[in-house]
């Protein structure tokens, strides 16, 4: 068979993630296919992994995507007579220490947030299930009975032949060398027996991804890293069915094989793979092969495992494996289409869990790489979270390896990264340093969390329940609600839009309306064409022609790609990066006004500077732009200033303000603040699977004017009829409890819902929570105010009161249309 002249799409990569996403393109979407494979079918990463598959993850999409998985390779074999060798053991989780049994009791809770069954049983229980294991050191287990495990050619194997008898076309042995671009777009495929002209390319090159993306002008971060397990010769008395065993305070894992066992873990100490090529390439003839066995790095797995089955420590071990994997620098996998090129998708860097991805991964990227958008909050996944950051290969390599060596630690809340810090600093860093801050790291820039009181050590002591920052983090609260606090947000994400057609194409992006003369802001989302929120942002006008828009720091990239994609065919309009040029000071607080008005001869008056509006003022000598808003709902200024000014106008305000007590404060207040206020966030409470009338920000969505916008035709659907989930607050009486999101939501005893984000309100003095209330029938002002609510903590039901307004809302400042 000779390659094509001509496909639709080019799906580059012959591993279960390449074969999965064909197979879907050929099966759903009925598309001209060519699967192009540099070796054979499984010659990468797929055919050496141990198989086993897991499921539950802390996204409530990325576990749909795992169970679509597993319900795909329960059935595959019925529709191409090719087995998968799925098994469904269950899987059996192991705690040793009670954080860690408190890690699972909130697992168990966000499985059945999910919709998942998953039990704690005892270390009597795990003996009765698993005889040859040791339990003396166990607190329990969680066991998740619908996990199980799968043979990875096979089900890869399964894949193509479905693929292919659907129509794609496979072709082992073709490599590709390059792509014929027009300006951003690839045209085709250069392989190395000729050229395929094609529509769409999906890059699911496994740990190539990087260099095969780099070919067509994208960075996708990635670091092969050597992952090693051993398979044994039979155990007598071992079953066939065992389940999966994860041992996490062990840092290892098992499963069943032949009779024998598969013991792999995850070390402190990861080996990176240099491969010795130029820009750390990995070789093209890398298929079918392994490193050498190496036993003294894997010989600390081998001593924990033996405690756990001891024996491990008579039978003989029948091969080593030791194989190179793609990962990534926050342990999450790669997908979607990077901003540099028009139309790559990329599907890569599993983690070691492709195998348990495989089936949904490529279920979900063809219905991006088809529709031009993801088909559900694929956020956490999404190529888009990355950033400029991301093209430095040694700080990729370096969070990378640290991500690997925390596969198997407790996962602490609020936890931080600690490798390749500080990368990013504001021009404030030793001044906010110099007041205590303790920084968390985002997209790279440093950013105070809070501030340690004089004499006390400025850094977080990481623990299950409340941890050393409750305390301070409630003052820097007390001092916004009452006083006056500023905040360094200069890693804030902020473009600017000008151009003759600027206003009509943010018209069309934006759902709420941004065509409000200069000098007004507008809080707005954008929405896809579900309805669904794809950003939420705050949109000022400079001009006639000019806006300037601010939104998260994690979302820079997301947002401008997005806003870049969208803008209607030939408008004359340019997006500028302008994130760089501004540092951000957010003065907040009910005294923020007699700060600023000491340090600038504008009117500051509400009358000449009212909420909602943006002004050019003078401070501290410097040209400053200010936006009258805020996300802590009180009186406040955001302060973009020019970046090399921000140190004077930060002395100058706190100087200011000495008489009201200002301090610097950090985003840990920030979050607690606005959770009271009832601001959302993207990304959790708010996300491509939500509209803004199941949000409660059906205002802003400008549904009365007769404009076309980006979500319009849902946003109709959506708003005539009854909704099925709508965003509530609540708020619990116990005042210790430990709220994180994922939670579940009961209604009368029923699981109605789960937290989508969760924390302390220091002026109500209650844990708050926000989450949707579901139900089929639609859900109504009636039935929330009618229900019974608890929250189920950790596997403990809570009582709670829902709320559908803001927790504490006194006289606070809001954005209304
Ligand atoms: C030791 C080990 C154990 C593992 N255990 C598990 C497990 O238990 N469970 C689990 O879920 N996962 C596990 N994994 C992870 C799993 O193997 C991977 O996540 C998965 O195989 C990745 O699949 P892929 O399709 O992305 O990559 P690959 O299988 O590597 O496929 C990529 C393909 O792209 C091809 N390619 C590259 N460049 C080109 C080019 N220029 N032209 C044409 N073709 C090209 C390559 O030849 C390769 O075949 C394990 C991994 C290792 C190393």
């Amino acid at each position: 068979m000779s390659l094509p002249a001509h496909a639709r799409f080019v799906v580059i990569g012959g591993g279960i993630i390449g074969c999965s996403t064909a197979y879907h393109l050929a099966r759903d979407h009925k598309a001209e296919v060519v699967l192009l494979e540099q070796g054979q079918l499984t010659s990468g990463s797929t055919w050496h992994a141990a198989g086993l598959v897991g499921q539950l993850r802390s996204s409530a999409s990325i576990t749909k995507v795992l169970k679509y998985s597993v319900d795909l390779y329960k059935r595959l074999d019925e529709e191409t007579g090719l087995a998968t060798g799925w098994k469904m053991t269950g899987c059996l989780r192991l705690a040793c220490n009670q954080d860690r049994w408190t890690e699972f009791r909130r697992l168990a809770t966000t499985a059945r947030s999910f919709g998942m069954e998953m039990h704690l049983i005892s270390p009597a229980e795990v003996k009765a299930m698993w005889p040859l294991m040791e339990v003396s050191d166990l607190v329990g287990a969680s066991y998740l009975p619908s996990d199980g495990q799968a043979s990875p050619s096979d089900i890869t194997q399964s894949l193509a032949k479905g693929a292919r008898m659907h129509g794609a076309r496979i072709f082992e042995n073709v490599r590709v060398t390059g792509f014929e671009m027009k300006g951003e777009r690839i045209v085709a495929v250069l392989t190395d027996q000729g050229r395929v002209a094609c529509e769409t390319v999906v890059n699911c090159a496994g740990q190539w991804a990087r260099q095969v993306g780099a070919l067509a002008g994208i960075e996708v971060p990635l670091q092969s890293v050597k992952h090693q397990y051993i398979v044994t010769e039979p155990i007598p008395g071992l079953s066939r069915d065992a389940a999966t065993i994860r041992d996490p305070d062990r840092r290892t894992y098992f499963k069943e094989e032949v009779g024998g066992l598969v013991m792999g873990g995850y070390e402190p100490d990861p080996q990176a793979w240099d491969t010795g090529l130029p820009g750390g390439d990995v070789p093209a003839d890398w298929q079918f092969r392994l490193f050498d066995d190496d036993f003294d790095h894997f010989e600390q797995h081998l001593a924990q495992a033996i405690a756990r089955v001891p024996a491990l420590e008579t039978v003989g071990v029948k091969q080593m494996i030791n194989g190179p994997e793609s990962f990534t620098p926050d342990g999450n996998f790669i997908l979607g289409r990077a901003a540099e090129c028009a139309n790559m998708y990329v599907g890569a860097g599993f983690n070691a869990f492709g195998i348990a991805s495989g089936g949904g991964a490529g279920w979900v990227l063809a219905e991006w790489a088809v529709r031009g958008e993801a088909p559900l909050d694929l956020w956490v996944v999404d190529i888009l979270r990355f950033s400029g950051l991301h093209r430095d290969r040694q700080w990729v390599k370096d969070r990378t390896l640290e991500a690997y060596g925390k596969h198997y630690t407790i996962a602490f809340p609020h936890e931080e990264y600690s490798s390749g810090r500080p990368r990013i600093v504001s021009p404030l860093y030793e001044r906010l340093q110099a007041h205590g801050a303790v920084f968390g790291s985002k997209l790279g820039w440093e950013r105070p969390n809070w501030f340690a009181a004089p004499g006390t050590e400025p850094r977080d002591v990481y623990s299950m329940g409340r941890q050393n920052w409750f305390g301070p983090v409630g003052d820097e609260h007390r001092l916004v609600r009452e006083a006056v606090g500023i905040f360094d947000q200069s890693s804030f994400a902020k473009y600017e839009v000008t151009g003759p057609d600027a206003e009509r194409a943010l018209d069309f992006i934006c759902a709420n309306d941004v065509t409000r003369p200069p000098g007004r802001l507008t809080y707005t989302q954008l929405l896809n064409s579900r309805g669904g929120i794809e950003a939420d942002l705050t949109v000022a006008r400079l001009a006639e022609d000019r806006f300037y828009i601010v939104t998260g720091t994690g979302f820079r990239a997301h947002d401008r790609s997005w806003i870049e994609s969208h803008l209607p065919n030939g408008a004359q309009v340019a997006v500028d990066d302008v994130t760089e040029a501004y540092g951000t000071l957010s003065l907040m607080g009910p005294r923020s006004r007699d700060v600023l008005a000491q340090v600038s001869p504008d009117d500051m008056s509400n009358a000449a500077f009212p909420f909602a509006h943006v002004r050019e003022i003078d401070v501290a000598g410097h040209r400053v732009r200010a936006l009258r808003v805020t996300y802590v709902g009180e009186l406040g200024w955001e302060l973009h200033v020019p970046i090399d000014a921000i140190g004077d106008v930060f002395d100058a305000l706190m100087d200011a303000g000495t008489k009201e007590g200002i301090r610097p404060v950090g985003y840990r207040a920030l979050e607690s603040l606005r959770l009271e206020k009832g601001y959302l966030a993207w990304g959790s409470d708010i996300t491509p699977n939500d509209s803004p009338f199941e949000a409660g920000l059906g205002w802003a969505v400008k549904l009365r004017r007769n404009s076309d916008f980006m979500g319009r035709t849902a946003s109709e659907t959506i708003s005539a009829r009854p909704l099925a989930k709508r965003l509530c607050g609540f708020a619990t009486e116990a005042r210790d409890v430990v709220l994180l999101g994922r939670e579940t939501i009961l209604r009368n005893g029923e699981p109605v819902g789960y937290l989508t984000s969760g924390g302390y309100g220091y002026t109500v003095g209650r844990p708050i929570g926000y989450g949707y209330v579901r139900r089929e029938e639609g859900v109504d002002e009636a039935f929330l105010r009618e229900g019974e609510y608890e929250l189920v903590v950790a596997t403990e039901r809570v009582p709670a009161h829902i709320h559908m307004a803001p927790l504490y809302d006194p006289k606070g400042e809001r954005i209304r249309a």
